[in-house]
């Protein structure tokens, strides 16, 4: 219990909905080649050398405690998300440090949904326990595919066995929310070979999935392999038959879409993610951290901003009493209301209503919002008040997002 503990006082006070925090720790053991998020790893050529998490912990308890002295933050969160990079590298003892100085910072709800993120290779039965008796009700497990040779590919640091063994001492140390990370439209994956992979999946019982679709980003190892012909791609074709065959397994599997990329079985949907989507206000810390905080038009302050991408630059920041922001951004009431509905269409759909009190335009009869062309396409339908996308829509999210005139 931090030191803001009358919840209702604030809430009335605020009148705003409940926020989310992210933790960015930026430690692998090795980069995949594919991966463009910040992180460090032990150097090739001293693979030995031990990561330096004892510095970034004392660093990230300051960038914590000089967030929190500003009034506005302190609002309940719902949520905590501890992303990386591979938080499971952190020490049992490391981890306890954080929370206790989040926990002291800012008012975090009895029953937020607290999420780790792990790779198998990087977990244990006992560090298992030791997350539950921290408080964290909720594991998001990085295993990609159950083929070995998917694994070499993509070099992941783990096996197939090893993975289904660490969804399985999740459970064992009570973990009842256990997520998978998949990728699909891996060179040369075939959909049988894919629906395996799902198969396998379901049949360790998780409550979430999340697919992916292999994005090639540029600077990666994997770019250059693509670049130089070591690796082909799938067909856009290939890959749409991939996603649709996801969301056909998936629904009969009893797992309920409810964004592009993530399925839930029901009432097990990600508080955080959904935070994120229906553009709640979260605060990022550690490294490349990403913040989005709704301000009112007389406010000068940024809505959005991001952390330095470089660990030194962080410390740096922090040693001088600094919070370690490299930019930010205000963001108009234009552009807020068109990522509202991006998010939306990406996610549970738009509000119609809600949206119409918020920002005072009715988008179903404006025919330039394009959403009843969508509707009539059977791209979307309006069901309960909101216009969603259908596994169609899905399909081609990113061309509607970007056709959409709001
Ligand atoms: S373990 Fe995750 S964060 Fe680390 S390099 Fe691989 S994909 Fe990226």
């Amino acid at each position: 219990m931090g030191p803001h503990r009358n919840v209702d006082t604030l809430r009335n006070q605020l009148s705003m909905s409940v926020s989310s925090l992210y933790l960015h720790i930026p430690f692998c053991e090795h980069k995949c080649i594919y991966c463009d998020f910040y992180s460090v790893a032990p150097s090739e050529t001293r693979p030995e050398a031990e990561l330096p998490t004892k510095r970034f912990v004392e660093s990230l308890k300051r960038e914590i405690e000089l967030r929190s002295r500003d009034e506005r933050f302190r609002v309940p969160y719902e949520t905590i998300f501890l992303g990386g990079g591979t938080p499971s590298l952190l020490s049992i003892q490391e981890l306890k440090e954080i929370f206790e100085t989040l926990t002291g910072s800012f008012f975090v709800e009895p029953d937020a949904e607290i999420t780790i993120e792990v790779n198998p290779g990087t977990v244990d039965p006992e560090k298992f326990r030791a997350y539950r008796a921290l408080g964290i009700n909720r594991v998001s497990m990085g295993v990609q595919s159950f083929h070995e040779d998917d694994l070499r590919f993509l070099t992941r640091i783990h096996s197939s066995t090893q993975a289904k063994q660490c969804v399985r001492d999740a459970y064992a140390a009570g973990f009842e929310n256990v997520s998978l990370d998949l990728m699909f439209s891996l060179p040369g994956q075939t959909r049988d070979r894919w629906v395996s992979n799902l198969k396998n999946a379901v049949e360790l019982h998780p409550t979430h999935v999340s697919c992916y679709s292999l994005i090639v980003e540029p600077h990666t190892p994997l770019a250059k392999m693509v670049e130089t012909r070591q690796v082909s791609l799938l067909s856009i074709d290939q890959d749409a038959e991939l996603y649709e065959s996801t969301i056909e397994f998936l629904a009969k599997s009893g797992f309920e879409q409810y964004e592009v990329s993530n399925f839930a079985r029901p009432g097990f949907a990600s508080k955080h993610n959904k935070n994120y989507w229906n553009h709640s206000n979260y605060l990022g810390f550690g490294p490349s951290a990403h913040s989005f905080w709704r301000v009112d038009e007389a406010d000068e302050s940024p809505g959005r901003w991001w952390n330095i991408s470089s660990i030194v630059g962080y410390h740096e920041a922090l040693d001088r009493d600094s919070l370690p922001v490299a930019g930010g951004e205000r963001l108009s009431r234009e552009q807020l209301l068109e990522e509202e509905i991006f998010l939306a269409l990406r996610s549970e759909g738009v509000d119609v209503g809600g949206f119409q009190r918020r920002y005072g335009k009715d988008l179903l009869s404006n025919p330039a919002s394009g959403l009843n062309d969508l509707i009539s396409r059977n791209m979307a339908v309006l069901d309960g008040g909101r216009v969603r996308l259908t596994p169609r829509g899905y399909l081609v999210c990113d061309e509607i997002c970007a056709s959409l005139r709001i």
